[in-house]
């Protein structure tokens, strides 16, 4: 069947042109030209019939078109009669742009005076080229007006049916309304590229603007700019002990107060938990960013308030400038996190310029990250041994061993665990290496003395990912199986740090454990901030006072005071309790004299090698009635109380 409209006359370009100046106004131009080109081209064509002409029959004509029951609900259906310059829509049409039922809808003017003016000349140039060229279908998509005067985006997709010469007399189709999907990719888009808490742009963004101003400076040769990497002090233990939705808002008062450190067209970006950045554009000195730091020092000394405290901050800042040989938006945002670090390490709220001596770090950082890969295959870990002491009487007797791990490097020679163990904490090596360690100090503690009742235990310190497995008890428990160590001469342990990172499955963990006999200790007590509370909730048989404490206990009263309270604690609850870093004979006779009754520490023997730890049992064993320290002295086990290899004692802060 052939549509009335196809036989009612052939569209040429000047019917087209009619209708560019009946849709009138709003026709620039140049999109005339441009549609007046295309048409003439097409015109030039000879073509018979166009790629749609053989779908023509199964088309209904306008009217019984548009009665059609709409074929989904959604969308509304049109048909243009480009010959004769008229558009009729179905009922569906009027709910989409909020017409009443009863108002008239139908001519070209109509439409186009809802589309956006400015997509006006895009549907302008779709409809050109879509009707000059060949192809038999339609679409394009632009905002239209609602009546209540919002602006929804529309997608027309249509059929253009054609006429015997190729010039098209119809166009026929669906509208759907596709906002809200539109909306959905923006709220993606935006969600992709902003940082929900603060509204700032992401680490994505900042990366993307990065890029685009090192672009700039290239072309623009004389303009430079800066990156500065703000970071808040001490952020981490705030947000322990303020609870994190206070964290959280003091992040939002940060951010806020950065923003009016820099200039409107200079960038503030969150890079993730405290650390922010700062773009600065035009930067023709060093003095101008350092201006900057300044200022953000300033805009951080009023109080925040969050929730019903008045909160005051620091920040340290990191300043890189821009360098002609370095385009790599990233290699700016680790040269400022650099120096961000070293202005922390070098006292906090200040601001520190990058150097490039602080990438060797960095560099040791990588290699010591490639050597571990395989470095357990390769044998190249020992576990030292540190003998425990009961000080009950005043000859000390040996309760067990703690095992240390330390890295025997083909190049860098014997590597404390501060030097690795961090780095293997940040991917899957932590888990092998930890059971390495479990099972080589199970089966060396083995090899030094049967089981038999008082033989010495080992106590094995367990890294967080360790700690949040599950699966943990059971390999423990094969450890203990195919080393033949007696489950009650191992013990673990664990800071509450190790604890905090998964509490649930820590408390699983040592549980069963302990129901199969392996003792928990919690290793550095004193250092955290919840430790009181975990003592009751877990399963742990002794606490291990924190070297710092018992290092400053002549000199601080306040040190003297926590180690007093915590053996008060200790035994108020039932718990065994060992001093850790005693060095001074002094010491040890002052933690006898509060009454606590194990001790550990350089002053008691240094962490021993397998034989060295073999070869003082064997003497301890021949040596009856002889003094331990007396035997550790002639074994040359306590000499020099700083081994390169062991760690100084630590500050003690967080953030
Ligand atoms: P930690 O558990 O607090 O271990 C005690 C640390 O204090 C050891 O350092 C030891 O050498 C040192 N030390 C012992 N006596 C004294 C003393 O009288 N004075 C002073 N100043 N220090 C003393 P090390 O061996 O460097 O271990 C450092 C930390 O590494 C350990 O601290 C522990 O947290 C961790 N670590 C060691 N081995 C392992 C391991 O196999 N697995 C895991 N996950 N962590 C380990
Ligand atoms: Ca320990
Ligand atoms: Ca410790």
């Amino acid at each position: 069947m052939a549509s009335p409209l196809l036989l009612a006359g052939s569209a040429s370009a000047a019917s087209l042109a009619l209708i560019a100046v009946s849709w009138r106004a709003h026709y620039l131009a140049r999109q005339l030209r441009l549609t007046q080109e295309m048409l003439a081209r097409a015109e030039s064509r000879t073509q018979p019939l166009s790629a749609a002409a053989g779908a023509l029959d199964a088309i209904p004509a306008v009217d019984s078109w548009l009665s059609l029951p709409s074929r989904s609900a959604l969308d509304a259906l049109w048909d243009w009669d480009v010959t004769g310059d008229r558009v009729r829509f179905s009922a569906r049409w009027r709910d989409l742009v909020g017409l009443a039922p009863t108002e008239v809808q139908g001519s070209t003017e109509e439409w186009w005076g809802r589309v956006h003016p400015s997509d006006r000349a895009q549907l302008q140039v779709d409809i050109a080229a879509q009707l000059a060229g060949a192809d038999a279908r339609f679409s394009s998509e632009q905002r239209v007006r609602h009546e209540a005067g919002h602006w929804l985006r529309l997608h027309w997709a249509g059929v253009i049916l054609r006429d015997a010469a190729g010039r098209a007399v119809r166009v026929t189709g669906s509208v759907r309304d596709t906002t809200s999907q539109r909306s959905a990719e923006e709220r993606q888009r935006r969600d992709s590229l902003y940082d929900a808490l603060t509204g700032l742009p992401n680490r994505t963004l900042a990366i993307d603007l990065l890029r685009r101003a090192i672009l700039r400076t290239r072309r623009q040769g004389e303009r430079r700019f800066a990156v500065l990497s703000v970071d808040v002090d001490r952020f981490n233990l705030l947000n322990d002990s303020l609870g994190h939705q206070a964290g959280d808002e003091l992040l939002r008062g940060v951010a806020q107060r950065l923003s009016t450190a820099i200039r409107p067209g200079d960038v503030i970006a969150r890079l993730g938990g405290d650390e922010f950045m700062l773009l600065l554009d035009d930067i023709s000195e060093f003095s101008d960013a350092e201006a900057v730091a300044d200022r953000v020092k300033l805009v951080l000394t009023a109080p925040i308030k969050v929730i019903a405290h008045e909160i005051v901050v620091t920040a340290s800042t990191g300043i890189v400038l821009h360098d002609p040989a370095i385009d790599e938006p990233t290699d700016y945002l680790r040269d400022a996190e650099l120096a961000m670090h070293s202005a922390k390490n070098t006292g906090r709220s200040r601001h520190e310029r990058f150097q490039p001596e602080m990438r060797d770090g960095v560099r040791r950082r990588v290699s010591i990250e490639q050597d571990l890969r395989g470095a357990i295959d390769r044998g190249e870990f020992v576990m030292l041994y540190q003998p425990i002491w009961s000080t009950r009487s005043e000859t000390e007797q040996l309760l067990g061993f703690e095992a240390l791990l330390r890295w025997d490097h083909p190049r860098r020679g014997m590597l404390g665990p501060g030097e690795f163990l961090p780095i293997a904490e940040e991917s899957d090596t932590i888990l092998s290496l930890g059971l390495w360690a479990m099972s080589r100090a199970c089966r060396e503690m083995r090899e030094f003395a049967p089981n038999v009742d008082g033989a010495p235990w080992v106590s094995v310190n367990v890294a967080a990912r360790q700690l949040a497995d599950r699966g943990l008890a059971t390999s423990v428990d094969e450890i203990l199986d195919y080393t033949d160590l007696h489950p009650s001469r191992l013990r673990l342990e664990v800071t509450e740090n190790v604890i905090l990172h998964d509490e649930e499955t820590a408390r699983l963990v040592l549980e069963t454990l302990r129901a199969h006999g392996v003792g928990a200790m919690m290793d550095d007590f004193g250092t955290g901030h919840a430790s009181l509370s975990y003592l009751h909730r877990l399963p742990i048989g002794t606490i291990k006072i924190d070297r710092y404490f018992v290092g400053r206990m002549d000199v601080s009263p306040e040190c003297l005071e926590i180690v007093r309270s915590i053996i008060a604690l200790a035994k108020s609850i039932g718990m065994e309790v060992v001093a850790e870093g005693v060095e001074q004979p002094a010491q040890l006779a002052q933690l006898r004299d509060l009454g606590c009754h194990s001790a550990q520490g350089f002053l008691l023997g240094r962490p021993l090698l397998a034989e060295e730890a073999y070869a003082l049992l064997a003497a301890l064993a021949h040596a009856a009635g002889e003094s331990p320290r007396g035997i550790l002295r002639d074994l040359g086990l306590v000499s020099g109380l700083q081994p390169a290899t062991a760690t100084p004692a630590r500050e003690i802060e967080a953030g």
